[in-house]
């Protein structure tokens, strides 16, 4: 048995073990989360605690909580924990101690060596502090990597044609930049840029200061100078932020804030997106100095990589390709991708061949419609809702405003597909939702989604200021066979006739749940697309043996249809898809 050689993603804000298994790269939680809280430090009875644990008492015991110490790696200096002193190295060894434990622990064997990430921008002070703390916390540090070089790798950079790529990395604390070249399966960090002072944490404070001034507007009590509530404020405004990333509104309620009076605020995502903006403005002044270092323009980039936390803000993607017009990428979570990149980094030097990371998203973007301009003409828009390549399972909201005074019901409506225009999409169901107050035209309406990992769509759609609410479920599996009879005669003309029986689909309803058996036609489909991969990589002179074992796996998959074994057909289009994963280019 070989090794295993981990991934650790030794981060500001939090830390995340990855290792390969099998030939598939694998998150371990650390008490019970794939994340852990940076965070150090000593309870009551002077016992050492880390992650999760050490940052619930941030707030109650500041004095004897360490977070962020990333920043100080490499410096000359002691920070204070309890009545003792630490250097940086030391207590990030904390951090990296409890990976190991929790590592060996969950995955029942020792771990010893493993790949420990850094910032492009760290120097070689900040590299060799980042490896004692590996060491001094029981690891063989085998080898130090850049984050932005982590992150191409687990979008499989190694294995792909050359490609420049940007990864826009923006954590709690740090935004990063970094041009990335693909030349020859060599992986290199080009040039990186950022801002060591730009992240999640500065947009809480903005939040922070704006629920101070709403509650001096309101309570006449000015609590600006309370170290205690800004911390406070900055716990739940932190969780109220990110939820805003999926909902336009969040309610914020702290009791006895100022030990008499509530603050009860309501978040809005436009007006939350606006605060922020100028923050991100200045990150994409710094993708042009980099781009500018690499000597490079923004149409020279292939992709656009998304790491960090905060990118999941959705005004994040929207800069990126209004103003970049590349589509950032983001399929792998961002919260996890530099940690599985360095784990396929540990593969390779393990020996490892064959290594890949399993993403479930959606291929098409669903979306609702609403009435608006489309080359001067008032059509029904798309409205996207969940964008394609989301991660699943998702669950996603948007608002929308009444047209008339007084009107009534709206209509809802859930469509799949790429076009600005709502009728060129496929509509998966509409229904109407009656009795809305009397109230002026401009009555916010929340349409939320949720799409999970069997494609079962849940619409709801919520008056904002009364809460009547109308929840239908769809079945989105059909949805995406356009023409069945066209696809049938594909499927026919390349693999032989099908029985019509067990080839069913539904189309989708606008009320109640179905039980579409969908599966085999899905599978149909696949077969005949892999099967049509798998022939014209075979005319492209593929190394011998593997041709022979393409061949091999049309072959079982054409005897699974014939003989309509369904279970065959799933294995043999998966380890066909997989084959075609690592020739294809
Ligand atoms: P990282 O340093 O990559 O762990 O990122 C941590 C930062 O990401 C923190 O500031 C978090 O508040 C922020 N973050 C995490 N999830 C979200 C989210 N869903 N929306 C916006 N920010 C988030």
């Amino acid at each position: 048995m070989k090794e295993l050689i981990v991934g650790i993603d030794l981060g500001t804000t939090n830390s995340v073990l990855a290792v390969s298994i099998e030939g598939q790269i694998k998150v371990i939680d650390i008490h019970g989360q794939p994340t852990m809280p940076s965070c150090v430090g000593l309870d009551s009875s002077g016992k050492l605690i880390v992650g999760q644990t050490a940052k619930n008492q941030l707030i109650a015991a500041p004095d004897a909580t360490i977070l962020s110490i990333k920043r100080k790696m490499g410096e000359d200096t002691k920070v204070r924990l309890g009545d003792k002193e630490f250097s940086p190295e030391e207590i990030s060894s904390f951090i990296l101690r409890e990976l190991k434990q929790e590592g060996e622990r969950q995955l029942g064997q020792p771990l010893r060596k493993a790949v420990i990430t850094v910032p492009a921008f760290f120097n070689e002070r900040q590299r060799k502090a980042t490896q004692i703390a590996g060491e001094l916390a029981g690891w063989d540090v085998v080898r130090i990597i850049n984050e932005p070089t982590a992150a191409a790798l687990a979008y499989g950079a190694n294995r792909t044609a050359d490609e420049t790529m940007l990864v826009y990395d923006l954590g709690g604390g740090t935004f990063d930049v970094s041009v990335v070249v693909v030349e020859k399966g060599v992986v290199e960090v080009k040039a990186s840029h950022g801002d060591t002072h730009l992240g999640g944490d500065d947009f809480d404070d903005l939040l922070v200061a704006h629920a101070i001034a709403a509650f001096k507007a309101r309570h006449g009590v000015d609590l600006a100078g309370d170290s205690k509530v800004q911390r406070r404020l900055k716990v739940v405004l932190e969780r109220a932020k990110c939820r805003l990333s999926d909902e336009p509104f969040v309610a914020v309620r702290e009791e006895y804030l100022d030990g008499k009076h509530h603050l009860e605020m309501e978040l809005d995502r436009r007006a939350y997106e606006a605060l922020i903006e100028p923050f991100l403005e200045k990150t994409l002044t710094c993708i042009h100095q980099a781009l500018q270092d690499a000597k490079l323009i923004p149409k020279n980039l292939d992709k656009i990589m998304l790491v960090g936390g905060s990118t999941r803000t959705p005004l994040v993607h929207l800069l990126l390709q209004q103003r970049i017009e590349v589509e950032p990428r983001w399929e792998i979570n961002p919260d996890l991708i530099v940690a599985m990149g360095a784990a396929i980094q540990g593969a390779v030097i393990a020996g490892e061949t064959h290594h890949s990371i399993l993403v479930d998203i959606t291929p098409h973007t669903f979306s609702t419609s609403s009435i608006g301009f489309f080359e001067d003409d008032e059509r029904l828009i798309s409205v996207p809702i969940i964008p394609r390549n989301t991660p699943l399972p998702a669950s996603k909201s948007e608002v929308f405003f009444t047209l008339t005074d007084h009107q009534a019901e709206v209509r809802v409506e859930a469509t799949q597909g790429e076009n600005p225009l709502a009728e060129q999409n496929t509509l998966i169901g509409a229904f109407m939702v009656e009795g809305l107050s009397k109230v002026p035209s401009g009555n916010p309406v929340v349409v939320h989604f949720d799409l999970d990992l069997n494609g079962m769509l849940k619409v709801t759609a919520t008056e904002k200021n009364t809460g009547l609410a109308k929840s239908v479920i769809m079945d989105t599996r059909g949805a995406h066979v356009l023409n069945l009879d066209q696809a049938r005669r594909n499927i026919d003309s390349l693999l032989g006739p099908i029985d019509s029986e067990t080839v069913g689909t539904k189309q989708a309803e606008s009320d109640g749940e179905l039980e579409a058996d969908a599966e085999p036609e899905e599978m149909l489909i696949t077969a005949k697309d892999l099967r049509k991969r798998a022939e014209t990589l075979i005319q492209k002179n593929v190394d011998l043996s593997d041709a022979d074992e393409v061949r091999d796996l049309i072959h079982r998959s054409a005897e699974a249809i014939k003989n309509r074994d369904w279970n065959l057909l799933n294995k043999s289009n998966a380890a066909l898809g997989d084959l075609l994963f690592y020739l294809e280019d």
